[in-house]
């Protein structure tokens, strides 16, 4: 089957590409793993998972009616919401008849002598397009970490990312859980509820500060329909996508300890100011000294104060301080939100064991043996994160000219222009790809940014006559110099610092800063100087 463009992958990447290239007259196929829209959300169905962006932010920007109409019950929204609006969106703009779901793609080869994308699936069909799109996520593969004994397990095996549609019932049942990142610290508070005990398995400790919990209200969320095109035009111009619009209208008056001034700078305060802050204002305070990120002496001292406002939030001081992150800075990683983390550890039917003083030995039949013991379990919960980034391109099979794997090309880390091509592989596209801002940005801000780049340049080569674009390999080399200059020296890069930004959380990756940390606006600015210097960095050809 013959298409202009091939999609692959259904999540909201995925689904403003089918939209947006059908709209421009193109024939689009779009190929989804999963049985429906969604992606992340479609996969993430864990008790506990949500969005650490504002709804009215994380949403798409480019239909006025949609923004309108859409009604967002929380500020942080939960995934089942997240994954309603994204089914809203399919059937709204009858996306569903593009998408072939079901459907994994094994092999995406291009054909040299026709110009021709060809995408083999796992049912054997063959698919072929001049342009194929990659909207495969960045955090789309589950990463399970190969534990001795795992497979001899005879409870039931669950991984955040890939949580069953039907409902798990935890009741009366001995639940387990290794890793503390987001998703182990938004399920864990869950699980304890659910299970009859709860045991957290923990590598290293996390810094997580309490997430928004607030309802939509009404007079909010009108307020951003009223201003939406002041919004999405604010996103464009910061740093990571968001607007920072705050409501005038509709804002409740602040107690006024609660807008008492903060100096910008922590080390202003002497490390009893900072312990008192913290105990009045929590531990999210911590992010808005100016300092923390940008000063090791400052980081440090926001790191002593974080973990004396833990120590005050747990019960028992062994306990307690097994929970302290101390090996590494905050903003090193992904910052954790979270919804009661340090008061579930008050509970009895909970348990947490310390990995690094108790280490995990092997998974038996009947649990996790530690060198401490065994513990007993009906179900195992691997909150362990994905491949992120590259993951998934990986894993597609794609090789370009001259049978040219991806595999090989990235072996010592992604190499690519702007995070939307490899040299070697004209017509190929990435959203969001390895050197773009992408998981610094609020995704929908950069996947629609991407989608609208890749829209208009298939347009400028058919207006034309040109058929192939490609990335020239010295544009790619001269752009990851670049990312990595950005990425020296911040906190995302420092020795002690091992996030899966830089892949270090599965074994044998290398250790590459892989997103755009310049900035969204920045990055932005050079995707449209690129085009108006008529693709700079690319060849096209007729
Ligand atoms: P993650 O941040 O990579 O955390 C994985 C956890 O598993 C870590 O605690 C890790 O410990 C542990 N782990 C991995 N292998 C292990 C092993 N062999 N033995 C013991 N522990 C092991 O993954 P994630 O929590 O799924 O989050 C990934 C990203 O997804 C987030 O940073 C965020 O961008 C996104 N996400 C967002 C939300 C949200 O919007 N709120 C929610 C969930 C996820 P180590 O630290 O020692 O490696």
């Amino acid at each position: 089957m013959h298409y202009d463009v091939l999609v692959v992958g259904g999540g909201f990447a995925g689904m403003y590409s089918v939209y947006r290239l059908r709209n421009q007259g193109l024939t689009v196929k779009c190929l989804e793993a999963g049985s429906d829209v969604g992606g992340t959300w479609y996969w993430n169905r864990y008790p506990g998972a949500r969005c650490d962006v504002p709804s009215l932010e994380y949403s798409f920007g480019f239909s006025e009616e949609l923004q309108q109409e859409w009604d967002w019950p929380e500020v942080f929204s939960a995934q089942a919401d997240i994954l309603a609006y994204a089914n809203h969106v399919a059937d709204r703009f009858d996306l569903r008849r593009h998408i072939q779901f079901n459907t994994r793609v094994t092999a995406t080869e291009y054909q040299e002598d026709g110009n021709l994308w060809c995408l083999t699936t796992d049912g054997g069909e063959k698919f072929t397009a001049r342009f194929c799109i990659m909207a495969t996520g960045c955090l789309s593969v589950p990463n399970k970490p190969e534990l001795p004994g795992a497979e001899s397990f005879s409870g039931q095996v669950l991984h955040t990312g890939l949580w069953p549609k039907d409902t798990v019932d935890l009741q009366g049942k001995r639940v387990g859980v290794i890793g503390t990142g987001s998703s182990g610290v938004q399920t864990i508070p869950e699980l304890a509820r659910q299970a009859e005990h709860l045991t957290v398995f923990q590598r290293t400790p996390v810094y997580t500060v309490p997430a928004n919990r607030k309802a939509m209200r009404a007079a909010v969320q009108q307020e951003f329909r009223e201003n939406y095109s002041q919004i999405r035009e604010g996103q464009q111009h910061n740093f990571g996508g968001t607007s920072q619009f705050s409501p005038v209208k509709s804002v409740k008056r602040k107690s006024p300890d609660a807008t008492k001034k903060i100096p910008a700078n922590i080390l202003e305060l002497t490390p009893d100011e900072r312990n008192e802050i913290v105990a009045s204002r929590g531990l999210g305070v911590l992010l808005s000294f100016r300092d923390v990120y940008s000063d090791l002496e400052a980081n440090s001292a926001a790191n002593a104060a974080y973990r004396e406002g833990v120590r005050k939030m747990i019960d028992n001081p062994d306990v307690a301080e097994k929970l302290l992150p101390k090996t590494y800075g905050l903003g090193c990683k992904r910052q954790v939100l979270d919804r009661d983390y340090y008061a579930t550890f008050n509970r009895t039917d909970v348990t947490l064991i310390d990995l690094q003083h108790d280490p995990l030995i092997s998974i038996t039949p009947t649990g996790v043996q530690t060198e401490a013991g065994l513990t007993e379990l009906d179900v195992l919960v691997y909150a362990t994160g994905f491949d992120a980034m590259t993951g998934a391109l990986l894993r597609a099979g794609i090789r370009g000219r001259a049978g040219l794997s991806l595999n090989d090309k990235w072996r010592d880390g992604p190499v690519a222009y702007m995070g939307l091509q490899a040299n070697g592989f004209p017509n190929l596209f990435t959203v969001t790809g390895p050197g773009s801002p992408s998981v610094l940005c609020n995704m929908l801000v950069a996947i629609e940014q991407h989608v609208n780049w890749i829209g208009d340049c298939i347009t400028y080569l058919d207006d034309n006559q040109l058929t192939t674009i490609e990335a020239t390999a010295a544009a790619e080399v001269s752009w990851v110099s670049h990312v990595n200059e950005v990425a020296r020296g911040t906190m995302f890069t420092a020795p002690t610092c091992n996030s899966w930004y830089l892949g270090a959380n599965i074994e044998g990756k290398p250790r590459i800063f892989m997103p755009y940390v310049g900035g969204f606006p920045r990055y932005r600015q050079y995707c449209e100087e690129v085009v108006a210097d008529g693709y700079k960095g690319f060849e096209c050809s007729a």
